[in-house]
Protein backbone atom coordinates (compact mmCIF):
# COMPACT_ATOMS: atom_id res chain seq x y z
CA UNK A 1 0.00 0.00 0.00
CA UNK A 2 1.65 3.37 -0.56
CA UNK A 3 1.64 6.47 1.44
CA UNK A 4 -1.46 7.88 2.81
CA UNK A 5 -1.26 11.96 2.40
CA UNK A 6 -3.92 13.39 5.03
CA UNK A 7 -5.25 15.51 2.65
CA UNK A 8 -4.46 16.04 -0.85
CA UNK A 9 -2.35 18.81 -2.57
CA UNK A 10 -3.45 21.93 -3.65
CA UNK A 11 -5.54 22.21 -6.85
CA UNK A 12 -3.79 25.07 -8.58
CA UNK A 13 -0.40 26.71 -8.43
CA UNK A 14 -0.88 30.01 -7.27
CA UNK A 15 0.12 32.31 -10.11
CA UNK A 16 -2.90 30.27 -12.09
CA UNK A 17 -5.63 30.21 -9.58
CA UNK A 18 -8.67 32.53 -10.55
CA UNK A 19 -11.36 31.50 -8.64
CA UNK A 20 -10.72 30.29 -4.80
CA UNK A 21 -13.46 28.86 -2.50
CA UNK A 22 -12.80 27.80 0.68
CA UNK A 23 -15.59 26.58 3.22
CA UNK A 24 -18.55 28.15 1.29
CA UNK A 25 -21.54 27.41 3.89
CA UNK A 26 -24.61 29.21 2.56
CA UNK A 27 -28.50 28.37 4.49
CA UNK A 28 -31.63 28.49 2.94
CA UNK A 29 -34.70 29.83 4.87
CA UNK A 30 -37.84 27.08 3.91
CA UNK A 31 -40.98 27.02 5.83
CA UNK A 32 -39.84 23.82 7.29
CA UNK A 33 -36.92 25.61 8.89
CA UNK A 34 -33.16 26.20 8.03
CA UNK A 35 -31.15 24.07 5.64
CA UNK A 36 -27.79 24.47 5.09
CA UNK A 37 -27.92 24.05 1.26
CA UNK A 38 -23.98 24.31 0.83
CA UNK A 39 -21.89 22.67 3.98
CA UNK A 40 -18.26 23.84 3.63
CA UNK A 41 -17.55 24.05 -0.06
CA UNK A 42 -13.57 24.27 -1.14
CA UNK A 43 -12.62 23.93 -4.36
CA UNK A 44 -10.59 26.35 -7.27
CA UNK A 45 -10.58 27.22 -10.45
CA UNK A 46 -7.62 27.92 -12.60
CA UNK A 47 -7.05 30.03 -15.67
CA UNK A 48 -8.08 28.57 -18.94
CA UNK A 49 -9.61 25.27 -16.76
CA UNK A 50 -12.94 23.42 -17.05
CA UNK A 51 -14.21 22.36 -13.57
CA UNK A 52 -17.15 20.12 -13.78
CA UNK A 53 -19.72 19.96 -10.59
CA UNK A 54 -21.33 16.77 -10.66
CA UNK A 55 -24.23 14.92 -8.09
CA UNK A 56 -27.74 14.75 -7.81
CA UNK A 57 -30.46 17.24 -8.03
CA UNK A 58 -30.69 18.80 -4.26
CA UNK A 59 -27.02 18.28 -4.01
CA UNK A 60 -26.33 22.24 -3.44
CA UNK A 61 -24.51 22.59 -6.88
CA UNK A 62 -26.72 25.16 -7.92
CA UNK A 63 -26.99 27.21 -4.36
CA UNK A 64 -23.05 26.91 -4.81
CA UNK A 65 -22.20 28.48 -7.85
CA UNK A 66 -25.17 31.78 -7.23
CA UNK A 67 -23.27 32.08 -3.48
CA UNK A 68 -20.05 33.12 -5.40
CA UNK A 69 -21.26 35.96 -7.17
CA UNK A 70 -24.12 37.20 -4.88
CA UNK A 71 -27.04 35.72 -6.78
CA UNK A 72 -29.07 33.88 -4.32
CA UNK A 73 -32.06 36.02 -2.86
CA UNK A 74 -31.50 36.93 0.48
CA UNK A 75 -33.50 36.21 2.52
CA UNK A 76 -34.17 32.95 1.94
CA UNK A 77 -30.60 32.19 1.23
CA UNK A 78 -27.54 33.33 3.15
CA UNK A 79 -24.13 33.00 2.65
CA UNK A 80 -22.88 32.28 6.19
CA UNK A 81 -18.92 31.52 6.04
CA UNK A 82 -16.39 30.69 4.29
CA UNK A 83 -14.43 33.00 1.30
CA UNK A 84 -14.49 33.64 -2.03
CA UNK A 85 -11.90 35.18 -3.83
CA UNK A 86 -11.79 35.82 -7.59
CA UNK A 87 -8.05 36.91 -8.70
CA UNK A 88 -7.29 37.88 -5.29
CA UNK A 89 -10.66 39.95 -4.64
CA UNK A 90 -12.77 39.16 -1.69
CA UNK A 91 -16.31 38.82 -3.35
CA UNK A 92 -18.27 37.86 -0.06
CA UNK A 93 -17.02 41.39 1.16
CA UNK A 94 -17.68 43.35 -2.16
CA UNK A 95 -21.17 45.59 -2.54
CA UNK A 96 -23.39 44.86 -4.82
CA UNK A 97 -21.97 47.61 -7.10
CA UNK A 98 -18.74 46.03 -7.03
CA UNK A 99 -20.60 42.71 -7.66
CA UNK A 100 -22.55 43.74 -10.45
CA UNK A 101 -19.85 45.44 -12.88
CA UNK A 102 -17.63 41.77 -12.23
CA UNK A 103 -20.72 39.92 -13.38
CA UNK A 104 -21.70 41.97 -16.33
CA UNK A 105 -17.74 42.09 -17.43
CA UNK A 106 -15.37 39.39 -15.68
CA UNK A 107 -17.73 36.59 -14.72
CA UNK A 108 -20.62 35.31 -16.22
CA UNK A 109 -23.74 33.27 -15.66
CA UNK A 110 -25.57 31.14 -17.98
CA UNK A 111 -28.84 29.76 -15.65
CA UNK A 112 -30.47 26.48 -15.33
CA UNK A 113 -33.57 27.40 -17.10
CA UNK A 114 -32.65 29.63 -19.94
CA UNK A 115 -36.04 31.13 -20.76
CA UNK A 116 -35.99 33.28 -17.05
CA UNK A 117 -32.30 34.15 -18.05
CA UNK A 118 -34.55 36.42 -20.99
CA UNK A 119 -36.13 39.54 -20.85
CA UNK A 120 -39.26 38.61 -22.95
CA UNK A 121 -39.73 42.51 -23.91
CA UNK A 122 -36.94 42.96 -25.70
CA UNK A 123 -35.58 41.07 -29.33
CA UNK A 124 -32.41 38.56 -28.61
CA UNK A 125 -30.71 41.35 -30.63
CA UNK A 126 -31.37 44.27 -28.11
CA UNK A 127 -30.27 42.01 -25.39
CA UNK A 128 -27.00 40.85 -26.43
CA UNK A 129 -26.15 44.09 -27.75
CA UNK A 130 -26.90 45.51 -24.54
CA UNK A 131 -23.90 43.13 -23.13
CA UNK A 132 -21.85 44.06 -25.82
CA UNK A 133 -19.32 46.63 -24.49
CA UNK A 134 -19.76 49.84 -24.66
CA UNK A 135 -16.68 50.48 -26.80
CA UNK A 136 -18.68 49.24 -29.76
CA UNK A 137 -19.95 51.49 -32.00
CA UNK A 138 -24.10 50.21 -32.62
CA UNK A 139 -23.61 48.64 -36.28
CA UNK A 140 -20.22 46.78 -34.61
CA UNK A 141 -22.43 45.47 -31.36
CA UNK A 142 -24.84 44.26 -33.93
CA UNK A 143 -22.52 42.71 -36.13
CA UNK A 144 -20.54 40.90 -33.04
CA UNK A 145 -24.15 40.11 -31.96
CA UNK A 146 -25.12 38.55 -34.73
CA UNK A 147 -21.86 36.53 -34.96
CA UNK A 148 -21.94 35.16 -31.13
CA UNK A 149 -25.42 33.68 -32.23
CA UNK A 150 -23.93 31.95 -35.41
CA UNK A 151 -21.18 30.49 -32.50
CA UNK A 152 -23.68 29.10 -30.66
CA UNK A 153 -25.66 27.40 -33.60
CA UNK A 154 -28.47 30.05 -33.93
CA UNK A 155 -29.18 29.37 -38.05
CA UNK A 156 -30.06 32.80 -39.81
CA UNK A 157 -28.42 34.38 -37.12
CA UNK A 158 -28.54 38.03 -39.27
CA UNK A 159 -33.13 37.68 -39.16
CA UNK A 160 -33.50 35.66 -36.03
CA UNK A 161 -31.59 38.44 -34.11
CA UNK A 162 -34.51 40.18 -34.07
CA UNK A 163 -36.83 37.74 -33.00
CA UNK A 164 -38.24 38.46 -29.25
CA UNK A 165 -37.65 35.46 -26.73
CA UNK A 166 -41.15 33.35 -27.70
CA UNK A 167 -40.34 32.92 -31.33
CA UNK A 168 -37.01 31.18 -29.82
CA UNK A 169 -37.64 27.18 -28.83
CA UNK A 170 -36.30 26.06 -25.68
CA UNK A 171 -32.51 24.58 -27.12
CA UNK A 172 -32.53 27.98 -29.10
CA UNK A 173 -33.25 30.17 -25.59
CA UNK A 174 -30.75 28.33 -24.18
CA UNK A 175 -28.10 29.14 -27.06
CA UNK A 176 -29.11 32.89 -26.90
CA UNK A 177 -28.74 32.76 -23.12
CA UNK A 178 -24.95 31.10 -23.56
CA UNK A 179 -24.27 33.88 -26.59
CA UNK A 180 -24.94 36.50 -24.11
CA UNK A 181 -23.09 35.46 -21.37
CA UNK A 182 -20.05 35.36 -23.57
CA UNK A 183 -20.72 38.80 -24.71
CA UNK A 184 -18.51 40.48 -22.41
CA UNK A 185 -15.89 37.55 -23.23
CA UNK A 186 -15.77 36.46 -19.69
CA UNK A 187 -12.58 35.55 -17.66
CA UNK A 188 -14.80 32.73 -15.92
CA UNK A 189 -18.34 31.07 -17.42
CA UNK A 190 -20.48 29.69 -14.86
CA UNK A 191 -22.59 27.38 -16.23
CA UNK A 192 -25.78 25.91 -14.58
CA UNK A 193 -26.82 22.80 -16.94
CA UNK A 194 -26.05 24.43 -20.20
CA UNK A 195 -26.62 21.53 -22.62
CA UNK A 196 -29.79 20.42 -20.89
CA UNK A 197 -32.19 21.60 -22.87
CA UNK A 198 -30.70 21.32 -26.48
CA UNK A 199 -31.10 18.17 -28.64
CA UNK A 200 -27.84 15.52 -29.21
CA UNK A 201 -26.49 17.75 -31.87
CA UNK A 202 -26.76 21.21 -30.45
CA UNK A 203 -25.28 20.03 -27.23
CA UNK A 204 -21.82 18.45 -29.85
CA UNK A 205 -21.82 21.67 -30.83
CA UNK A 206 -22.32 24.12 -27.56
CA UNK A 207 -19.58 21.08 -26.15
CA UNK A 208 -17.13 21.97 -28.84
CA UNK A 209 -17.90 25.80 -28.32
CA UNK A 210 -16.68 25.26 -24.60
CA UNK A 211 -14.05 23.86 -25.06
CA UNK A 212 -12.83 26.43 -27.93
CA UNK A 213 -13.60 28.91 -25.20
CA UNK A 214 -11.52 27.13 -22.04
CA UNK A 215 -8.12 26.69 -25.25
CA UNK A 216 -8.85 30.93 -25.80
CA UNK A 217 -7.88 30.63 -21.42
CA UNK A 218 -11.06 31.41 -20.39
CA UNK A 219 -12.19 28.99 -17.19
CA UNK A 220 -15.13 27.48 -16.92
CA UNK A 221 -17.17 26.11 -13.70
CA UNK A 222 -19.69 24.00 -15.21
CA UNK A 223 -22.53 22.37 -13.73
CA UNK A 224 -23.83 18.89 -15.30
CA UNK A 225 -25.70 15.66 -14.07
CA UNK A 226 -24.84 14.67 -18.13
CA UNK A 227 -21.20 12.96 -17.35
CA UNK A 228 -20.72 12.27 -21.22
CA UNK A 229 -20.60 16.02 -20.79
CA UNK A 230 -18.53 16.29 -18.01
CA UNK A 231 -16.38 13.19 -20.11
CA UNK A 232 -16.21 15.27 -22.78
CA UNK A 233 -14.85 19.19 -21.23
CA UNK A 234 -14.21 18.24 -17.61
CA UNK A 235 -10.18 18.75 -16.66
CA UNK A 236 -11.24 18.04 -12.99
CA UNK A 237 -14.62 17.10 -11.62
CA UNK A 238 -16.10 18.06 -8.11
CA UNK A 239 -18.57 15.37 -6.98
CA UNK A 240 -21.10 16.41 -4.33
CA UNK A 241 -24.01 15.55 -2.00
CA UNK A 242 -25.70 16.73 0.59
CA UNK A 243 -23.99 20.02 0.29
CA UNK A 244 -20.08 19.04 0.51
CA UNK A 245 -17.61 18.12 -2.04
CA UNK A 246 -17.24 13.93 -1.46
CA UNK A 247 -14.75 13.72 -3.96
CA UNK A 248 -12.70 15.52 -6.10
CA UNK A 249 -9.51 14.96 -8.86
CA UNK A 250 -8.86 15.34 -12.28
CA UNK A 251 -11.11 13.78 -14.50
CA UNK A 252 -9.34 10.53 -15.70
CA UNK A 253 -8.29 9.80 -12.64
CA UNK A 254 -11.90 9.98 -11.21
CA UNK A 255 -13.61 7.83 -13.90
CA UNK A 256 -10.86 5.47 -13.45
CA UNK A 257 -11.00 4.88 -9.36
CA UNK A 258 -13.65 6.82 -7.94
CA UNK A 259 -13.07 6.22 -4.48
CA UNK A 260 -15.92 7.89 -2.63
CA UNK A 261 -18.92 5.35 -2.11
CA UNK A 262 -21.14 7.82 -3.28
CA UNK A 263 -19.26 8.66 -6.27
CA UNK A 264 -19.34 4.96 -7.15
CA UNK A 265 -23.22 4.64 -6.96
CA UNK A 266 -23.59 8.11 -8.66
CA UNK A 267 -21.36 6.74 -11.75
CA UNK A 268 -22.79 2.93 -11.38
CA UNK A 269 -26.32 4.52 -11.93
CA UNK A 270 -25.64 6.47 -14.87
CA UNK A 271 -27.17 5.71 -18.10
CA UNK A 272 -27.46 9.13 -19.46
CA UNK A 273 -30.47 9.54 -17.89
CA UNK A 274 -30.26 8.47 -14.10
CA UNK A 275 -33.03 8.64 -11.61
CA UNK A 276 -30.42 9.96 -9.11
CA UNK A 277 -29.97 12.94 -11.79
CA UNK A 278 -33.78 13.74 -11.78
CA UNK A 279 -34.44 14.35 -7.98
CA UNK A 280 -35.72 17.76 -7.52
CA UNK A 281 -35.72 17.66 -3.51
CA UNK A 282 -32.74 16.78 -1.36
CA UNK A 283 -33.24 13.73 0.48
CA UNK A 284 -32.85 13.61 4.29
CA UNK A 285 -29.15 13.61 4.30
CA UNK A 286 -27.65 13.48 8.19
CA UNK A 287 -26.47 16.42 9.10
CA UNK A 288 -23.58 15.40 11.26
CA UNK A 289 -20.88 12.94 10.34
CA UNK A 290 -20.68 11.91 6.39
CA UNK A 291 -23.61 13.11 4.89
CA UNK A 292 -23.76 9.33 2.92
CA UNK A 293 -23.50 7.46 5.59
CA UNK A 294 -27.21 6.67 5.65
CA UNK A 295 -26.98 5.05 1.85
CA UNK A 296 -23.38 3.67 1.79
CA UNK A 297 -22.98 0.06 1.64
CA UNK A 298 -19.21 0.87 2.94
CA UNK A 299 -20.98 2.41 6.43
CA UNK A 300 -18.77 2.00 9.55
CA UNK A 301 -19.34 3.63 13.40
CA UNK A 302 -17.31 6.19 12.60
CA UNK A 303 -19.16 7.58 9.99
CA UNK A 304 -21.66 8.70 12.23
CA UNK A 305 -19.86 11.74 14.37
CA UNK A 306 -18.50 15.36 14.20
CA UNK A 307 -17.97 16.58 10.81
CA UNK A 308 -18.00 15.24 7.32
CA UNK A 309 -14.58 13.73 6.89
CA UNK A 310 -11.69 15.51 5.66
CA UNK A 311 -10.35 15.08 1.68
CA UNK A 312 -8.30 12.52 1.96
CA UNK A 313 -5.72 11.61 -0.70
CA UNK A 314 -6.06 8.48 -2.83
CA UNK A 315 -3.00 6.19 -2.58
CA UNK A 316 -0.23 8.31 -3.86
CA UNK A 317 -2.42 10.97 -5.95
CA UNK A 318 -2.22 13.96 -4.77
CA UNK A 319 -4.76 15.31 -6.57
CA UNK A 320 -7.44 13.03 -5.52
CA UNK A 321 -9.00 13.50 -2.44
CA UNK A 322 -11.86 11.98 -1.22
CA UNK A 323 -14.16 13.11 1.89
CA UNK A 324 -14.34 9.50 3.32
CA UNK A 325 -12.95 7.63 6.72
CA UNK A 326 -11.65 4.63 4.81
CA UNK A 327 -9.17 6.56 3.20
CA UNK A 328 -7.43 8.15 6.78
CA UNK A 329 -4.72 7.16 8.47
CA UNK A 330 -4.26 3.66 9.75
CA UNK A 331 -7.31 2.53 7.43
CA UNK A 332 -7.17 0.12 4.42
CA UNK A 333 -9.88 1.53 1.50
CA UNK A 334 -8.86 -1.83 -0.42
CA UNK A 335 -12.39 -2.81 0.26
CA UNK A 336 -14.17 0.54 -0.75
CA UNK A 337 -11.89 0.70 -3.99
CA UNK A 338 -12.33 -2.86 -5.27
CA UNK A 339 -15.82 -1.41 -6.52
CA UNK A 340 -14.72 1.42 -8.48
CA UNK A 341 -13.93 -1.22 -11.14
CA UNK A 342 -17.89 -1.83 -11.52
CA UNK A 343 -18.55 2.12 -11.20
CA UNK A 344 -16.53 3.60 -14.67
CA UNK A 345 -18.96 5.50 -16.17
CA UNK A 346 -17.71 6.05 -19.56
CA UNK A 347 -14.63 6.21 -21.72
CA UNK A 348 -13.21 9.56 -21.33
CA UNK A 349 -12.20 9.06 -24.56
CA UNK A 350 -14.07 10.98 -26.87
CA UNK A 351 -17.95 11.95 -26.52
CA UNK A 352 -18.41 10.98 -30.32
CA UNK A 353 -20.68 7.46 -29.97
P1 LIG B 1 -28.79 21.26 -7.30
O1 LIG B 1 -28.44 22.43 -8.14
O2 LIG B 1 -27.62 20.41 -6.94
O3 LIG B 1 -29.87 20.44 -7.90
P2 LIG B 1 -29.65 23.28 -5.45
O4 LIG B 1 -28.37 23.96 -5.23
O5 LIG B 1 -30.62 23.92 -6.36
O6 LIG B 1 -29.37 21.78 -5.91
O7 LIG B 1 -30.40 23.06 -4.06
C1 LIG B 1 -29.76 22.69 -2.87
C2 LIG B 1 -30.80 22.58 -1.77
O8 LIG B 1 -31.34 23.87 -1.50
C3 LIG B 1 -31.97 21.72 -2.11
O9 LIG B 1 -32.35 21.04 -0.93
C4 LIG B 1 -33.04 22.65 -2.55
O10 LIG B 1 -34.30 22.13 -2.31
C5 LIG B 1 -32.75 23.85 -1.67
N1 LIG B 1 -33.13 25.12 -2.32
C6 LIG B 1 -32.54 25.68 -3.39
N2 LIG B 1 -33.11 26.87 -3.71
C7 LIG B 1 -34.11 27.04 -2.81
C8 LIG B 1 -35.09 28.06 -2.57
N3 LIG B 1 -35.14 29.17 -3.34
N4 LIG B 1 -35.95 27.90 -1.54
C9 LIG B 1 -35.89 26.80 -0.75
N5 LIG B 1 -34.99 25.82 -0.91
C10 LIG B 1 -34.11 25.91 -1.91
MG1 LIG C 1 -29.32 23.00 -9.94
Amino acid sequence: MSTRHPSPGPEQAESNRLLSVNDLRTDIRTDQGTIRAVDGVSFEVGRGETVCLVGESGSGKSVTCRSLTGILPEPPADVVGGSVEFDGQSLLEADDEQLRRIRGDRIAHVFQSPQSALDPVYTIGDQLVEAITIHNTASAARERAINLLRRVGIPRADSRIDDYPHEFSGGMCQRAAIAIALASDPELLIADEPTTAVDVTVQARLIELLRGLTDDGTSVLLITHDLRVAAALADRLLVMYGGTIVERGPLEELFDRPAHPYTQALFESYTGCSSRGDRTARRDVPTAGCRFRAECRHAVDTCVGGEQPPSYAVGDRETHGVSCVHYGPDRDPTPVLADAAAARPVSTEGDDD
